[in-house]
């Protein structure tokens, strides 16, 4: 009897442990198919296409391949018309697109409506297109959507993710391109895909290093041309791209929401600059720096530009705030508040390059604005006689709005006498542009003021 029941427990014991192994191994098999398929779609996700794109690229000849990175345009207002439910049915519907149309190649589901593809060369041009069909078949009157395409050659040696970056890359670069579906990826992208990973993953390195440079502009009194100010501006000095300016990196750090970094990096070393010189017993200037309405949404601008202050112990009046005209579009009111208290801490807050974007005179209506700069675009081809004339009329209009409500005036890009000529006569209070000097280091305007080309004003309000 002990025999036979300790042989029973046994064979219990067994067929327990087989279970438990058995379902450990289904539930691991789910879980890998879970991990590597679309949960949506059930096509292959970005892990699983990577890992797919890397074995067919080891096995077949890389110059007969090209990845296509597919993006939907308007997909966002599809959702928003018709609901996340039908978006959803679209996005399952492209997946049995793809699945059927690159029946023989690799594909999946990236993110959102992201669709990555690898393909033969041979004919891809003609396999977009049964995708656009597919596509065109969902638009309603109401609702376009259109196919946009990035394409990627690989070369030998690739790795996948950074392919699929690339491909990435140059779709979006017409995702704006009502009249493009396709685009591939060239020398001029990968030059610049280049630098902005370049940007993204040396901006912390660029700022312990001191790459990051202040130059600064002079800006005068229109009546006696005596320097009131200087703009801080950013320039980046890199050891692999060499000396970049504020239009290289500065949409690049926008975008990618790190322009704080470096805006916070600016205004250090502005104040550092003029407590040396305050240090030294010299006479300083006002700076005034610039601000991105990201400042105000990524850091709490108002507190970091204080604690600046109280560490270097720099009179207020010798900062001012530039905020552009194109930062004020938004709704929210983080800006209103924002620029409110810094008025109350008592900086003064100037609205840059009014008249370069839309919404001008409703930004003059909602904000207040102790000057105004108007933008360079009004003095561009001043010279020229035709443009000359309408210039002239834009800019004295401009002139009496501000004074009209009560703003001081500044006019940026002033390059000839004449120019400068024109604006004092219309009453601009300050001119700033190259016919006064070009933006350079902070130890330069030094050097100008001791040689007498510049003469810093009592007068800094
Ligand atoms: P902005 O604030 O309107 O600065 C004036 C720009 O006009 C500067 O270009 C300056 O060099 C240029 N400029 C000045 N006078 C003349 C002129 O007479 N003729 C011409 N053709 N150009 C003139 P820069 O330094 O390339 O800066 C471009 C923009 O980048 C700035 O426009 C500003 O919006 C942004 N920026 C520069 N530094 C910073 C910064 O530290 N932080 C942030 N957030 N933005 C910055
Ligand atoms: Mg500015
Ligand atoms: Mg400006």
């Amino acid at each position: 009897i002990n025999y036979a029941t300790f042989f029973i427990s046994l064979i219990a014991v067994v067929v327990s442990i087989y279970h438990q192994r058995h379902s450990e191994a289904r539930k691991s098999a789910q879980l890998i198919k879970a991990s590597i398929t679309d949960d949506l779609t059930g096509i292959p996700n970005a892990v699983e296409f990577a890992q797919k794109a890397e074995i067919l690229l080891k096995t077949t000849e890389t110059s007969k391949l090209i990845y296509l990175f597919f993006n939907i345009a308007n997909f966002r207002t599809y959702n928003d018309h018709l609901g996340y439910e039908q978006g959803n049915a679209l996005l399952k519907k492209l997946a049995e697109g793809f699945a059927t149309v690159f029946e023989n190649d690799i594909y999946g589901r990236m993110s959102d409506d992201h669709f990555m593809v690898l393909t033969r060369i041979d004919g891809f041009e003609d396999r977009i297109e049964q995708m656009r069909q597919i596509l065109k078949k969902e638009c309603t009157d109401e609702l376009y959507l259109e196919l946009k395409v990035g394409g990627y050659r690989p070369a030998e040696n690739s790795n996948p993710r950074s392919d699929i970056d690339r491909a990435r890359y140059a779709v979006h670069s017409i995702s704006h391109h009502a009249d493009k579906t396709y685009i591939e990826y060239d020398k001029k992208m990968h030059e610049e895909f280049h630098l902005r990973q370049h940007i993204l993953n040396n901006i912390d390195k660029a700022i312990r290093e001191d790459y990051i440079q202040v130059y600064y502009q002079p800006v005068v009194w229109s009546d006696d041309k005596k320097l009131c100010g200087c703009e801080a501006l950013a320039r980046w000095d890199d050891p692999e791209f060499g000396f970049l300016s504020p239009g290289a990196f500065i949409p690049i750090l926008e975008e990618c929401r790190q322009i704080n970094k470096l805006d916070l990096c600016i205004y250090e070393k502005v104040c550092k600059n003029l407590r040396e010189k305050l240090d030294q017993g010299e006479k300083i200037f006002p700076v005034s720096l610039n601000f991105s309405r990201l400042d105000f949404e990524l850091m709490d601008a108002v507190s970091e530009l204080e604690r600046l202050v109280e560490k270097y112990r720099i009179p207020k009046e010798y900062l001012h705030v530039e905020i552009t005209e194109s930062a004020l579009t938004d709704e929210t009111n983080t800006l209103k508040t924002a620029i409110d208290t810094l008025h109350k801490k008592g900086y003064s807050i100037w609205l840059d390059d009014f008249g370069s974007g839309y919404s001008s005179l409703n930004v003059l209506k909602d904000y207040n604005f102790d000057v105004l700069k108007i933008d360079m675009v009004f003095l561009k081809n001043f010279e020229d006689e035709q443009v000359k004339g309408n210039a002239r009329k834009i800019i004295g209009t401009i002139l009496d709005l501000a004074c009209a409500l009560n703003m001081k005036t500044l006019t940026e890009g002033v390059e000839s006498e004449e120019a400068a000529r024109f604006l004092t006569e219309k009453g601009c209070g300050r001119l700033q542009g190259y016919f006064y000097g070009k933006p350079m280091a902070f130890e330069d305007i030094y050097k100008a003021i001791n040689v007498g080309k510049l003469t810093i004003s009592d007068e800094i309000l």
